[in-house]
């Protein structure tokens, strides 16, 4: 059974997120990966740009987590 990249756990078929070489990713941990791995976004809004398409972005929450605690952990 395939195991997902950021929990380690296993991931039955139905479950899979996203896979990519031999990468893949369950359900739970896709929005998270997304941010982090995938979304060419949250480089500029690090850097303080606002990119209109955020607006309209499914997982703006995540991503702005990810952002304060990220500029917290530069700061
Ligand atoms: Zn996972």
């Amino acid at each position: 059974m395939p195991r997902c990249a950021v929990c380690g756990r296993d991931v039955n078929a139905a479950r899979i997120a996203y896979i990519r070489g031999g990468i893949f990713v369950c359900d739970d941990c896709f929005p998270q990966y997304y941010v982090k791995e995938i979304c060419r976004l949250v480089q500029r809004r690090l850097k303080g740009e606002n990119p209109i398409a955020c607006i309209y972005c499914k997982y703006r929450k995540i991503c702005d987590e990810h952002i304060s605690r990220t500029l917290k952990s530069l700061a």
